[in-house]
């Protein structure tokens, strides 16, 4: 701590800058006239030749507002479009410009009334509030000279601090204040990538929330101070208070020491307090500070170090909702909520209510993360990949997510609404269409049956066995209950839920696949390892031998909740045969352990392999031999099929599993297991894309587990089709070397008919 005390950068000349301004921003004189008093501060203490401020009005033009050194008849005159010129390129693309030659830049736009002939070099910074540009600042000098690192700082520093007061209403005359809220108010429409269907209305709620509106200058310095240091006390106690929870994990306890370690640090402390005597009010110091933090944090490659600075960032944005007034934590959600996050894992996901999460917006996420399989399981729209985009919003506006088309609409019109639930109307049309399909045997046109099962994360999906009329359970993924609360559940505990399980699937057959923590998903009790490749790295079965500890109470719930009935247990992560005979030995100790006790056992239990590394792929005959079922867990596969991350924003849509490679591997897995004489079923969740579903039943597989949404059309799709047909074009294509087939079969099967 005491090294980034040294480095902290002096607040001497700053703090007079904004001393200044401040004076300016207060002073009982015109609109206009306190915004020259700024712009003249600000270009004496930068010692530039000229400063100019260029607000963007709601035609997103940016007009010249201010300018000291310019010629003064250019302003409200001079106005420049969106991306025109050296200022339409910085708010257009939310960064600094810096040009040491302005004239040569290829984006230069004359404007000779400005008078801005003899001036070279220019530096521009944007307004940036809510992530929108509300205007920019530019400085220029005659001179053709390099504008320093330190200057660029200041300069942003400044720009924040101007967009701050822009918004706040203290700067301007009540119509250009109407017309910046009315930049920022406007509605937007965004477009990412939809990853689990349906359409949801809903309010804005974030699972970070930003920053929540406050003024920029205090008055009155001692008092601005002695808010800052409650909210520290306060902060300080909440920290304590967790701490002193005895039923705190280790890894949870390391987490909130560091935290403690800087809430009390005195170097934070005093950095902001030096903020708050340059006349800013607490929370614009806690930001201040937070800013210089983040240029820090931008910096720094130790991984540990990084990790640590984002505990400083997220200690900050406590400290900013208890100078506010709002609660500290996140969770607290409105009826109908849109949540919004950078990143959310499942177990975060689950944590919130349920019942008020309409629609989900993710900075990443692709349909195969965990996040978008627990989100399809709660029925929930997802809508992934923005990055500050998603800023346009502000807690409690009104969202529509369209997880088909990937749309975002920010604060729609009255039109955009309507348009919208009409869709949504729809959607539950089609889906009763479905339910009341759900009799109808699964047969193609030319007799081939295929078994429709459906994949379980939580028990609430049970409800759906009934209108989807899925044969039974065959994936319930039992991490998502490990990953919930502050404690691994115990055997008790678990033992009721798979009993719950089991009754409510009223004899049909349930397929439990034993935790498969690690990668992606991992619980705040877990010990974690940092792992560059955790997707790849210890989880799933290799976990389960490595910490009998862990799993013993898992088979043992499962044996006791089966108890009378027919078990199917699943191992996950299966790489070489011989971690089956591991696996297995886990459990027969523990079978071993009820006889001893006279306990009543299931009255079969059945073994699976996950066939989900390309290794068991190769060897499925050794693996057949060990078990009673095979499963395809298509996700991982094809992540490690393709060598492509299935998290990744960057590799997600790049390789379509509809693909003639991909699609051979699969049929050469069928077709060992045909011979093997095991049941194969494809479990990834591909099988909810009823094309590649359709292209499955081409390459020979006829069991399907998927999520309860993806049943209703498959069924459709699978009794309108041709399997022999299907399997004859999708073959001929292994040979021909068209690698992409998508738009191809979709088209060759509606000319077959089918119902698409
Ligand atoms: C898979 O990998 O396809 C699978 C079903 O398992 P999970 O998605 O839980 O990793
Ligand atoms: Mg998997």
């Amino acid at each position: 701590m005491s090294a980034r005390r040294k480095s902290a950068p002096k607040r001497g000349g700053i703090a007079d800058l904004l001393k200044s301004m401040q004076e300016a921003v207060a002073a009982a004189v015109s609109a206009q006239e306190r915004l020259d008093r700024l712009t003249t501060v600000i270009a004496k203490h930068v010692e530039s030749d000229v400063c100019s401020i260029y607000i963007r009005l709601p035609s997103d033009e940016l007009e010249l507002y201010s300018t000291e050194g310019l010629n003064r008849a250019a302003v409200h005159k001079t106005r420049l479009n969106w991306g025109e010129g050296l200022v339409g390129v910085v708010a257009e693309t939310q960064r600094p410009l810096i040009t040491s030659d302005a004239p040569l830049h290829p984006k230069f736009a004359y404007r000779p009334e400005t008078g801005e002939d003899p001036l070279h070099s220019f530096l521009g910074v944007p307004l940036i509030r809510s992530g929108k540009s509300l205007g920019v600042l530019v400085l220029q000098n005659r001179e053709s000279r390099r504008y320093t690192d330190e200057e660029l700082g200041a300069a942003q520093a400044v720009g924040t601090l101007l967009a701050e007061i822009a918004a706040s209403g203290e700067l301007f005359d009540p119509r250009t204040t109407e017309e910046v809220g009315a930049v920022l108010h406007r509605p937007e429409r965004l477009l990412g990538a939809g990853v689990t269907p349906g359409v949801a209305l809903g309010r804005a709620a974030f699972h970070e929330p930003p920053t929540p509106k406050h003024k920029v200058f205090a008055s009155d310095v001692a008092a601005e101070t002695a808010r800052l240091d409650a909210g520290l006390a306060k902060l300080q106690a909440s920290i304590d208070a967790l701490l002193a929870d005895a039923s705190l994990v280790d890894a949870s306890r390391e987490v909130l020491e560091t935290y403690r370690l800087f809430a009390y640090d005195r170097g934070w402390k005093e950095r902001m307090r030096a903020a708050v005597a340059s006349r800013l009010t607490a929370e614009t110091a806690v930001e201040q500070v937070q800013t210089e933090n983040r240029a820090r944090m931008a910096q720094v490659k130790d991984p540990y170090l990084r990790e640590r600075m984002h505990d400083l960032d997220d200690l900050s944005n406590r400290l900013l909702r208890l100078l506010s007034g709002e609660p500290a934590a996140a969770g607290e959600l409105p009826d109908e909520a849109i949540l919004i996050a950078r990143s959310l894992g499942p177990a975060e996901l689950l944590e919130y209510d349920r019942a008020r999460i309409k629609g989900l917006i993710v900075g990443e996420a692709s349909a195969t993360s965990h996040v978008a399989i627990v989100a399809r399981a709660l029925g929930v729209p997802l809508v992934a990949g923005f990055d500050n985009a998603i800023m346009l919003a502000e807690p409690g506006d009104e969202i529509i997510v369209d997880g088909e088309t990937g749309e975002v609409h920010i604060r729609p019109n009255q039109d955009v609404i309507a348009s919208y639930r009409e869709k949504r109307a729809l959607q539950s049309e089609r889906q009763a269409s479905y339910a009341a399909e759900r009799e109808l045997p699964v047969v193609t046109r030319d007799g081939v049956t295929i078994e429709l099962l459906m994949n379980v994360g939580i028990p609430l999906d049970m409800a759906h066995l009934e209108s989807t009329g899925a044969a039974g359970v065959g994936l319930f993924r039992t991490e998502l209950q490990f990953l919930i609360g502050a404690q691994l559940p115990n055997a008790r505990v678990q033992e009721r839920l798979y009993r719950e399980i089991l009754d409510k699937a009223g004899g049909r057959p349930v397929v439990f696949r034993t935790a498969d923590l690690g990668g992606d998903k991992s619980a705040a009790y877990m010990q974690r390892r940092d792992e560059a490749n955790p997707a790849m790295g210890w989880r799933g079965v290799r976990m389960t031998v490595d910490r009998p500890g862990l799993f013993r109470p898992q088979m043992r719930a499962l044996l006791a909740a089966a108890a009378g009935r027919e078990l199917n247990i699943l191992f996950p992560m299966i790489t070489l045969a011989e971690e089956i005979d591991a696996a297995r030995a886990l459990l027969d100790r523990e079978i071993e352990f009820s006889r001893r006790r006279a306990r009543q056992l299931p009255t079969a239990i059945r073994l699976g392999a996950m066939i989900e590394t390309p290794a068991a792929a190769w060897r499925i005959a050794e693996i057949a031999e060990r078990v009673d079922f095979l499963s395809v867990g298509g996700n991982d596969l094809a992540q490690f099929y393709f060598a492509a991350d299935r998290d990744s924003e960057m590799t997600r849509g790049r390789y379509d599993p509809l693909e003639a490679g991909f699609l051979s591997f699969i049929a050469a897995i069928a077709e060992k297991a045909r011979k093997a004489g095991k049941p194969l079923t494809f479990c990834g969740e591909q099988a909810s894309d009823v094309l590649m579903g359709a292209a499955l039943i081409g390459v020979g597989v006829t069991r399907f587990t998927s999520s309860a949404s993806a049943i209703g059309p498959f069924r459709r799709l699978i009794r309108s089709i041709d399997a022999g047909a299907v399997s004859k074009w999708v073959k001929e294509r292994f040979e021909d070397g068209t690698p992409r087939l998508r738009r191809e079969f979709a088209e060759m099967l509606k000319r077959a008919g089918a119902a698409l």
